[in-house]
């Protein structure tokens, strides 16, 4: 049977030509789901008596089970997710007034290991589907009565190392007749996963790259993300975003958490210049958000983050220091781990 959060517009198409039904049911079954949020087919009040009974029959839509939400002071709401085989994900709303992201899960865990992050001490368990990927979001949506703005897909694992899947639920998200979220209103942040970058460069929605970078020369990458920097160089990372800037002109932005002492000197500041230089990116400061794994990191003093501040002010490197949200509820950047 097939799994309805799976299917592209023109599979429903064809599912409803071959069960002899107008072509235009695709539409209608498609703004219950992607735009009204109805998840049953019972209330699909405008198709026929005959029909509403005969789907449930051959297309099923499952949507993960919500085990347990937290809400923040600040607004920010952490949801914990059970899906179909018993795997637990999380994902993140973020408020910000007037408008709201969503922060998805792209994997159980994640393979790479990242030393400041909750969810790289997991390990990777597997991939997510398109459909455990949209059915987070569409999920949200109907909790909070309304549509959220943007999505970032910013929650556990790496979401180029789940390519296929993270890109399909992208082009489902941005079909006008689907969900008909635009390209500017989704986000891919990637640890520097370069085929996946290089596919981005040609990939067909003109959507947004942030790289987690959090490391100026690979002696340092090696130690706080071991993995990647195993299978990518700094050089070779660099490279990839020359060619993505270069062939979509779109504008880069850099994650950078500050870990006490690690990597806050102002130095990494000047090499982070030097790595960029050209690229004119965008750079998101992180305050390092503190995991139980690792309890020796800290997050940067003020006056710290103050100089290496200065120091890109005096570089003219364009940044944003984040305020961290919903770090009382562990929903902070690299604080998901799916506990229960
Ligand atoms: N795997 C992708 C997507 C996850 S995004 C990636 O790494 O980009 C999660 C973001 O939070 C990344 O920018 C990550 O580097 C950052 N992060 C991880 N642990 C963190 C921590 N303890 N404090 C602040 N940011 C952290
Ligand atoms: Fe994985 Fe990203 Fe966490 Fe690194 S920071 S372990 S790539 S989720």
């Amino acid at each position: 049977m097939n799994d309805a959060l799976e299917l592209n517009f023109a599979d429903w198409e064809k599912i409803f030509l071959d069960m002899n039904e107008p072509k235009f049911r695709a539409k209608q079954v498609c703004e219950w789901i992607y735009a009204k949020k109805i998840f049953e087919y019972e209330s699909m009040t405008n198709l026929s008596k005959a029909l509403r009974e005969k789907l449930p029959g051959e297309i099923f839509i499952s949507m993960p089970i919500l085990i347990k939400q937290q809400n923040s002071r600040d607004g920010t709401r952490k949801y914990l997710w059970q899906l179909n085989d018993g795997k637990r994900i999380e994902s993140v709303l973020i408020n910000h007034g007037d408008h709201k992201t969503a922060c998805i899960s792209s994997q159980v865990g994640c393979a790479l290991g990242c030393v400041f992050c909750a969810t790289g001490t997991l390990g990777l368990s597997r991939n997510l589907t398109k459909s455990e990927i949209l059915g987070q979001f569409l999920t949200m949506e109907k909790l909070n009565s309304g549509d959220i703005n943007n999505i970032v897909f910013m929650g556990m694992g790496e979401p180029l190392l789940n390519e296929r899947n993270v890109f399909d639920a992208i082009k489902i998200l941005n079909d006008k007749r689907m969900r008909n979220l635009g390209a500017r209103h989704i986000t891919i942040s990637t640890s520097g996963i370069v085929p996946g970058i290089e596919d981005l460069a040609d990939f067909e929605i003109p959507l947004r790259l942030s790289v987690s970078l959090h490391a100026t020369n690979d002696n340092l990458r090696a130690k706080l993300m071991p993995n990647v920097s195993k299978l990518y160089s700094l050089q070779k990372l660099v490279d990839a975003l020359r060619h993505y800037k270069s062939r979509t002109g779109e504008r880069i932005t850099i994650e950078y958490a500050l870990i006490d002492r690690v990597n806050d000197d102002a130095q990494y500041a000047y090499e982070l210049a030097a790595l960029l230089d050209g690229l004119e990116p965008y750079v998101n400061l992180i305050p390092f958000n503190a995991i139980p794994s690792r309890t020796d990191l800290k997050r940067s003093s003020e006056s710290r983050i103050k100089n290496f501040c200065a120091a890109l002010r005096e570089l003219r490197i364009e940044f944003e220091l984040r305020k961290e949200k919903g770090s009382d509820i562990m929903a902070a950047c690299g604080q998901l781990a799916a506990s229960k």
